[in-house]
């Protein structure tokens, strides 16, 4: 394909060892089709070409996994939950497998567990929440 063809003076993005950062360069020479010399259009510099490299991913952004699984379970859900069922939720009631809840801050939520005596897991657009109950 003639678009992928580079030719001399054609803008590329490389890293440049100077910028320290991924910069539009400018093709100076080719080798086999490959960009051998390339200028940086931010400080000028020329130098041999270098790929552009990739950032790296963010810590926080893997973290954030589960809670993603989470609200696509919750959202996925939501089709079935009618808010006018959904009691107001309160330490003093007790509650039900599937039975909806709605909660001030968290919203409308879904039992999804009896853990053991006054406690119960449910599963809000925010993630999951163990919940105290009668
Ligand atoms: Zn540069």
């Amino acid at each position: 394909m003639q678009s992928t063809t580079l030719s001399i003076g054609d803008p590329i993005e490389a890293r440049c060892t100077k910028c320290r950062k991924n910069t539009d360069h400018i093709i100076i020479t080719l080798e086999e089709k490959a960009p051998a010399k390339v200028q940086c259009n931010t400080c000028t510099r020329k130098h041999k070409y270098r790929a552009p490299t990739v950032p790296k991913k963010t810590t926080t952004r893997q973290t954030a996994k589960p809670k993603d699984a989470d609200r696509k379970e919750w959202e996925s859900l939501q089709s079935e939950m009618d808010s006018a069922k959904a009691k107001t939720y309160s330490m003093t009631e007790s509650y039900k497998l599937n039975a909806l809840i709605n909660h001030p801050s968290f919203g409308l939520g879904i039992v999804q567990r009896i853990i053991g005596s006054q406690k119960i897991e449910v599963l809000f657009e925010e993630g999951r929440k163990t919940m105290r109950c009668q």
